[in-house]
This record gives C-alpha cells, structure tokens and sequence, in this order.
C-alpha cells in the first residue's frame, strides 16, 4: 500500500515538474530547467581547490575557468541573457564547485556519472547550485584520470544546468548527455514545489483509496460467488 503511495506520488510529482519545461518558450522550445534561473548578476562562483581528492590536477580549475568563459561568451546560444561570474572564495557563493575522487563510491551516484549539478530551486529562481566533478573513472578494471579536454567539456555541461538549462536531445549540443548517463541532475526543490506536493500527495490518496475499494468489491464479489457455488451454510 505504502509503495503505490510512493509511486503514484512521484510519478506525479515527476509530470507536474516537468510540464513547465516542455513548455518553455524561448528559442526553439529548448528544454530548460528555468528560463532567468538568477535573480542577480554577477553570478558569483567558488571554484573549492583547496579541498581536492588525490588524483585533482591544478589544471582543471583552468578548465573550470575556461567553461564559465564559454558560457559568458554565448555558449551553446540558448540562454536568453548573458551570464556574468564572479569567482569568490566564500562559502556563500550562488555556484560552488568541487571535485571529489569518483562519484560512484564518494556519494553513490549512478554508475557511469562524471559530474552533477543540483539546484537548489525557490520560486522560479535558483537559490544556489552545487557541482560536483569527479577527476576519473573505472574503465574496465582500470581506473583512469580525467584529462583536461575532458574536464572542460564536463564542466561547460554542468555550468549549463547552473544556467538553467536542461539537457538536449541534439548530439551536437553541449547539453546533450554525451557521456549518456555520466551526468545527473537532481534539483532541490524547496517551497515553491509545495503546492504540486500536495496535489501529488492528494491524487496519490485517491488512487490509493480506488484500489482498496475496487479490493472490497472484488472481495465481496467473489464472496458472493463462493456462496452461490458452496452453498449458503458454508461460511
Ligand atoms: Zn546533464
């Protein structure tokens, strides 16, 4: 019972969120998570080296850099305003970025993801956004370092997402998935995802109460039978 609860709740959760994207109007009906994901500008950033798993390189902030470039540059044309950064080294900044050795045993990731990034969403805007890179992967048995190309088209990926994009269904686009389930998304979704909550929670009780009463009439149905079949003293 708990679980069709669970299910039908996300299930519905899952639709009401993603009807707003699949409607954006921007340029071509291109999927974002938000249209102006930032209420301010510039968009400061931490990029965290100085705590960094073992197998980091010095150059992938380089790369990190180069990545927030891109998107100040017009990146892949699908923003609808021009991003401005400002790297700071506080902890409070609206985009933080952090390496860790690989995703899969540090934070049980799906297998096969580099990197994420997880907006923390309230009312139509982002609060902030954490992303999480890793610096290398197991191919095979063999675990191997990213290199800085690498790294760069991961970070330029999950910068978008901080931007508010989604991902995109064309392989030439850096928000395509390329490296297919080597991302993953998985927004924060605080107050203004509230409201669809209870709607979801409500449904999900009415689906619930439809199957225990479709079980009650089904019970007494079969009761029903039993007793034509069995005759009447049998129960
Ligand atoms: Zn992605």
């Amino acid at each position: 019972m708990l679980k069709v609860n669970y299910t039908a709740l996300i299930l519905l959760v899952v639709l009401v969120v993603a009807s707003p994207v699949a409607a954006s109007s921007d340029s071509d009906t291109y999927p974002k998570i938000l249209e102006m994901p930032w209420d301010h500008s510039p968009i400061t950033v931490l990029i965290d080296d100085n705590n960094v798993p073992p197998h980091y390189s010095p150059t992938y902030r380089v790369q990190v850099e180069a990545a927030l470039e891109y998107w100040e540059e017009g990146g892949n044309g699908k923003l609808n305003f021009t991003p401005v950064f400002e790297i700071v080294e506080t902890a409070d900044a609206d985009i933080t970025i952090k390496w860790v050795e690989n995703l899969e045993e540090i934070t049980g990731a799906p297998e096969g993801v580099a990197g994420f990034c997880r907006p923390c969403i309230l009312d139509e805007k982002y609060l902030r956004a954490e992303i999480v890179l890793e610096v290398g992967n197991f191919e095979g048995f063999a675990w191997r370092q990213y290199g800085d190309s690498n790294m760069y088209e991961i970070s330029k990926h999950e910068i978008g997402h901080a931007l508010g994009l989604a991902h995109s269904s064309d392989k030439r686009d850096i928000m395509y998935p390329t490296y297919e389930q080597r991302d993953n998304l998985n927004p924060l979704l605080l107050e203004s995802t509230r409201p669809f909550l209870i709607i979801g929670a409500t449904a999900a009780l009415i689906v619930v109460g439809f199957l225990f009463i479709s079980w009650r009439l089904h019970k007494r149905k079969r009761e029903q039978i039993e007793q034509e079949i069995f005759g009447e003293g049998e129960k």
